[in-house]
């Protein structure tokens, strides 16, 4: 950590704080401590960008207002109030999350970090940020914001792609740390969103820029420095779109490399079906690791006995236009879907 275990820059700290004070953006899950609703958010903006996600997060709560509605739902139902905000994998560990916290914490949402952090699906940011907020818990909630400020403000050139950069950069954090270590890990999240963006940020606004050693030195673009790029894998897919009067099949999926628990189509179909495919389409759709290229082939059945018998064979489920909106569907299905029109015809 270069030469800044000596020196004291806690006045980082408070200067961020103060801005904040001033600058905090106003959005409805700033308005409380309850550690549930911080939760909720924390989970839902992980990947998702504030504006894109607050309708989301609204319906969300509006539905499952507490730790014991949510337990008590059943899981398509948590999948179908995440439709929109993808990565679902999130939805089913939250909804295990307020079953555990009813059976192993008498419905009460753990108060210590270590706790926190034994919930399905939370890791050490989301512990941390609600430790923080709700608990006056004093541990930075790291993430990428905290890498790209921290190593521009100390012009630090560790590696953040480095396995042990978290821990590093949380080292770094704590030199920095104020008091209130909630409205600093909140403070953090907003400069890094709106001030200190990964591309053109807005240094002449920053409340930082006279600490800043990138800025000063004018080299804002060297920082965080990251070797290693993740290569997303090539992935193709196969989807037969059977249907016949405007009724389709689908089912829930069992893998979970992907989609884990979302509804498909039949990913094949018997050789009786093959003369009724009358289209196919081939939609990109990119995933965190993934490039997927998905051929989805229209298949028209207008025979009713070959309709009734590729269903006997199989344990599809039959459904319509307005009966998927009861369900979730991958992204480029839903659009599929959408583009089936009143006269049952594929656009
Ligand atoms: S001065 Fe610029 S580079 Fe430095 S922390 Fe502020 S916005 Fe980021």
């Amino acid at each position: 950590m270069k030469n800044t275990t000596s020196a004291n820059f806690k006045h980082i700290g408070t200067k961020l704080l103060n801005w904040y004070k001033i600058n905090a953006r106003d959005l409805p899950f700033r308005q409380t401590k309850d550690p549930y609703k911080i939760w909720i958010c924390e989970i839902v903006f992980q990947q998702t960008r504030i504006n894109q996600g607050l309708n989301h997060y609204n319906n969300f709560i509006a539905r499952f207002p507490d730790v014991k509605t949510l337990a008590e739902a059943d899981e398509d139902e948590v999948l179908l109030y995440w439709k929109g905000l993808g990565y679902y994998s999130r939805a089913i560990n939250i909804h295990k999350a307020a079953q555990q916290i009813m059976n192993d914490y008498h419905g009460i949402f753990p108060h210590e970090y270590e706790e926190i952090l034994k919930l399905k699906g939370v890791g050490k940011y989301t512990a941390a940020a609600v430790s923080s907020i709700c608990f006056n818990g004093k541990i930075p909630a790291v993430d990428g914001n905290f890498y790209r400020v921290l190593s521009r403000v100390f012009a630090d050139d560790f590696d953040i792609s480095n396995s042990r950069a978290f821990s590093y950069f949380s080292e770094l954090a704590h030199l920095i740390l104020p008091d209130n270590v909630g409205d600093f890990n909140q403070a953090m999240m907003d400069l890094g969103s709106e001030i200190c963006k990964p591309k053109n940020p807005l240094c002449t606004e920053c409340p930082l820029n006279d600490d800043c050693l990138a800025f000063s030195l004018n080299k804002i673009s060297e920082f965080p420095v990251k070797t290693k790029k993740t290569k997303a894998e090539d992935l193709a897919l196969k989807y037969y779109f059977v249907h016949r009067n405007g009724e389709f099949l689908i089912q829930q999926r069992k893998d979970d490399f992907i989609w884990k628990k979302l509804f498909e189509f039949p990913p094949e179909i018997s050789d009786e079906l093959i003369p009724f495919i009358k289209s196919v389409k081939t939609v990109s759709h990119k995933l965190t690791h993934k490039n997927l290229s998905i051929e989805i082939f229209n298949v028209e059945v207008d025979t009713e006995e070959i309709w009734q018998n590729f269903i006997a064979e199989n344990n599809y489920i039959i459904t319509d236009v307005e009966g998927s909106h009861e369900k979730s569907f991958p992204k480029p299905l839903e659009n599929y879907i959408e583009s089936y029109d009143t006269a049952y015809r594929i656009l």
